[in-house]
């Protein structure tokens, strides 16, 4: 049987200020990354966003035929889509978000359609924890396994529902800053222990350039990010791990902390792809070969000998 997963997420337009250049409205989105990276390892991925009748149509067409199901997605015709833009400096670590318009996503009412009930697998993107919940809340069967991700934006405005949503889901994903944020502790062992008893049992800390680590209980394993000459622009590079995180555990079904492991260097791997080129360009570029190729650098990057005495 197919073991299909369902991704929930913003679609949306970015303006993005980076050293090395500045983009107008470019198609963006957690759940828009999330599905580009996705559907490299597994399909179909069943969609759940909201758009407005200015998201173009390009774009759905060709997430359709990377085999993104769109039953999930509603358009708004009269609305505007989601917009987000931020800004980053010379360390591409840190970013301002300069403007956040909510449009379509202020009230959005998600509906899982019935041909997405059984999904093994739920990655809920950033956007409203209430509507987080409200996935949730819809599946007649519990997914095997849920990860949450999403960012200061929902602690500051949202954070009892986002303390809410908590306590429902496997694997929480954030960045460093946000997981101080949310557990307010600095040391990150620390906030990895307060987090866990806040409901998710395993949890990803993204630290940008610096890697990521996953935490369950007392253990904890470390990803690189792979050192690159030139980033561009590192917006979506949170979705697109997590897109390769989901799918490589949709495509294996082993939900074990050992296959995670794999899942977040395959993550970082496709992080990597992200940040070559602005928006989602590199990403609708790469196939399996590329893929297959950065995982083996990652493989190198990490892999040594040591006699211990
Ligand atoms: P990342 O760089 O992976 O953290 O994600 C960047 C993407 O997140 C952009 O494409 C934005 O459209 C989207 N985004 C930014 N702020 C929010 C928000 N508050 N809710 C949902 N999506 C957002």
């Amino acid at each position: 049987m197919l073991m299909s997963l369902i991704v929930v997420g913003s679609m949306a337009f970015d303006a993005i200020e980076t050293p090395f250049g500045k983009s107008d409205k470019i198609v963006g989105g957690a759940a828009t990354y999330i599905a580009w990276s996705a559907s490299n390892f597994t399909k179909p991925v069943k969609q759940i966003s909201v758009v407005g009748g200015d998201f173009p149509q390009e774009e759905l067409d060709a997430l359709k035929s990377r085999g993104v199901e769109l039953e999930g997605v509603q358009i708004k015709k009269n609305e505007k889509s989601f917009f987000w833009s931020g800004k980053y400096h010379m360390d591409m670590n840190s970013r301002d978000t300069l403007e956040t318009q909510l449009n379509v996503l202020a009230d959005f009412q998600p509906v899982v359609p019935d041909s997405y009930q059984g999904a093994d697998f739920l990655m809920l993107g950033n956007l409203l924890p209430a509507v987080q919940m409200s996935v949730i809340e819809q599946m007649k069967k519990r997914p095997k396994l849920i990860v949450l991700d999403t960012m200061n934006f929902w602690m500051e405005t949202a954070m009892s529902d986002l303390e809410k949503v908590l306590k429902h889901v496997d694997v929480l994903m954030v960045n460093d800053s946000e997981a101080r944020q949310l557990s307010a502790q600095f040391s990150l062992v620390k906030a990895a222990k307060h987090i866990m008893n806040m409901g998710p049992k395993y949890l990803i800390i993204k630290k940008g350039e610096h890697g990521a680590l996953l935490f369950h209980g007392d253990q904890v394993f470390f990803a690189p990010a792979l050192p690159l000459e030139e980033v561009f622009d590192p917006t979506g590079a949170g979705d697109t791990f997590a897109g390769g995180f989901i799918g490589h555990i949709a495509r294996t079904k082993d939900i074990s902390f050992n296959n995670m492991k794999t899942a977040i260097i395959v993550g970082s791997a496709m992080a990597s792809f992200c940040v070559e080129k602005f928006g989602t360009l590199r990403l609708i570029e790469i196939g399996k070969q590329d893929i297959d190729e950065r995982i083996r650098e990652f493989v190198q990057l990490v892999n040594f000998d040591i006699a211990l005495v």
